[in-house]
This record gives structure tokens, C-alpha cells and sequence, in this order.
């Protein structure tokens, strides 16, 4: 299975992660989860494009969160992930209609604010193969917003007679794949994936295999292209390469910043904090 939290090629319209993003402590009488809570405001990417609110409001990552990502399988990876942030956002209605590039960002967001945005990592030079030890600052990554031109949704009609209409892949798009891609492997999963972004229009399946039947069946090859086309070129969110220089040789490499969640756990333990703490319960 495919890290839940992908990220994307664009070049242009990039920003920088901070300036999209405004943190203001804006407390919420009416959240149902605690009133006691903080909660923060992050305005999306997709800019209200998609038919869901441009700005979000999140809390803090409390240990009830950690928890519960700790204890998920790679099983239920997605299905955890997205339940605790459904909570860390205080339940919106619309959540499984966000657009994973949000919600990979709304993931990162939450997080790198909770932590701490410096991740240690490693990267293999690719000239002399020594070992750097780099700090990744996630604030810092390149964000990319929706293109307004997005049609929403993208309609087509098919060769066999019917038409059809894409979306960008939702939560529960993914949901979907995740849970045929468990049913049978025949597939990868972003084939799966695919064909939950795909509505056909006046027609009934029993079930969502029965729909994937269909579609492998009835869309040709240059529609299919069509169709990830359109997914290609209105993907927009965070992007997660990097590029250090090696400390050994000088050679500048490019990578990935592989973001999982329990990696923030493992390292990020905001050395500050404790020694903040421990300042304040020093013995005089
Ligand atoms: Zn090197």
C-alpha cells in the first residue's frame, strides 16, 4: 500500500507554506470536543474551490491522538490517520469530501505545529554514498494552490455512450480504493483509486467492485489518459522535495521528505520544550 500522504509535481504558483497559512488563537465557544481547547484557523489550498470552506479550524494534537496513530497498523493506516485528524479538525460535516492534497496538508500543518516543523532525516549522497544527517524545516516546502480554472466536476462522454464526470481523488475516494485494494491485490491501488474519482452518470452498481468492473471494461485507453491527465494537471499542495548539498563532496542531491506521522513521534520531541520546563523546575 502507498503512503497515504502523497505529494505533488508543480512548479508553478508556488508559495511558501507560512504565507497561505494563518495561525490565530481563536477560541470556539460552540466546539463539541472540549471547550477548554484552542483552536487554530489554516486557510486550505484548494481556496474554497471545491465546494468546502477555504479555511479550517484545528487544535492542538493532544495524547489521545498520538495514541491512537501509534496503535494503527499499516492495516488501517488510513483509516486511523484520517479519523484522528476528522477529530484534531473538531468533525466537519464535509470532511470526507476534502481533497486528499488538503487533507495531506492539513496533516502536516496540524502536526509541524503540534511538534515541532524541524524533522531530522537522512540522505544518501548519490556521487559518494556518505550519510548526511539534514533538517528538514516543513514550514518551508513549497505549497502549491488550486488552479481557479479547475472545472469542477471535469465531464465527459464515453465512446461506449456514456458519460461520466472526475473529480480531484476525495478522503472517501480513498476509503473506497483502500478498502477494494484490501478486497484483492489484482490491482494496484492507484488504479483503484482512479476509478473513485470517476461518477458514471444514470447508471446503478450493486457495489463499488462492480462499478471498478465496469470501468476497467468500458473506458478506453485515451480516455483513461484523459482522465489522469486531469488529475495531473490540477494537482496542486505541498511538495516534498528537497535538495541538500553533501557536507562530504559538495554534490547537491534531491529528494523526498518522507512524511509519515510516526516519525513525529519518534523524533521531533521538542528538545526547547523540555529544556524550557526544566529551567522552570530548577532548584535555586
Ligand atoms: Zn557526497
Amino acid at each position: 500500500m502507498s503512503n497515504p500522504v502523497k505529494f505533488i509535481d508543480e512548479e508553478e504558483n508556488n508559495e511558501v507554506m507560512e504565507d497561505v497559512v494563518s495561525k490565530s488563537e481563536s477560541k470556539t465557544s460552540d466546539n463539541t470536543e472540549d471547550n477548554l481547547t484552542n483552536f487554530y484557523q489554516v486557510e486550505l489550498p484548494s481556496k474554497g474551490y471545491l465546494g468546502y470552506p477555504s479555511v479550517i479550524e484545528y487544535r492542538d494534537v493532544v495524547f489521545g491522538d498520538e495514541v491512537k496513530i501509534k496503535m494503527a497498523t499499516d492495516e488501517t493506516y488510513i483509516r486511523t490517520v484520517n479519523k484522528v485528524l476528522k477529530g484534531i479538525l473538531n468533525n466537519p460535516s464535509f470532511y470526507d469530501d476534502i481533497c486528499i492534497f488538503d487533507r495531506d496538508y492539513l496533516l502536516l500543518w496540524t502536526f509541524a505545529n503540534s511538534y515541532s516543523p524541524k524533522q531530522p532525516m537522512q540522505m544518501t549522497c548519490q556521487s559518494c554514498n556518505s550519510k548526511n544527517d539534514v533538517t528538514i524545516d516543513l514550514t518551508e516546502l513549497n505549497v502549491t494552490d488550486i488552479d481557479p480554472e479547475i472545472p469542477v466536476p471535469f465531464k465527459m462522454d464515453l465512446k461506449s455512450g456514456e458519460s461520466i464526470e472526475v473529480h480531484l481523488p476525495t478522503v472517501s475516494d480513498e476509503l473506497v480504493a483502500e478498502s477494494l485494494y484490501r478486497d484483492s491485490k489484482e490491482y494496484n491501488f492507484d488504479d483503484y483509486m482512479i476509478q473513485s474519482t470517476i461518477k458514471v452518470k444514470d447508471k446503478q452498481f450493486k457495489n463499488q467492485k462492480q462499478k471498478f468492473e465496469w470501468i476497467i471494461e468500458n473506458i478506453n485507453a485515451k480516455e483513461i489518459s484523459v482522465i489522469k491527465k486531469f488529475h495531473e494537471r490540477f494537482s496542486y499542495g505541498v511538495d516534498d522535495r528537497i535538495e541538500r548539498e553533501c557536507e562530504n563532496c559538495g554534490e547537491v542531491n534531491t529528494g523526498r521528505y518522507p512524511f509519515r506521522l510516526e516519525d513525529f513521534f519518534i523524533y521531533s520531541g521538542p528538545e526547547d520544550d523540555f529544556e524550557y520546563y526544566l529551567r522552570l523546575n530548577k532548584k535555586t
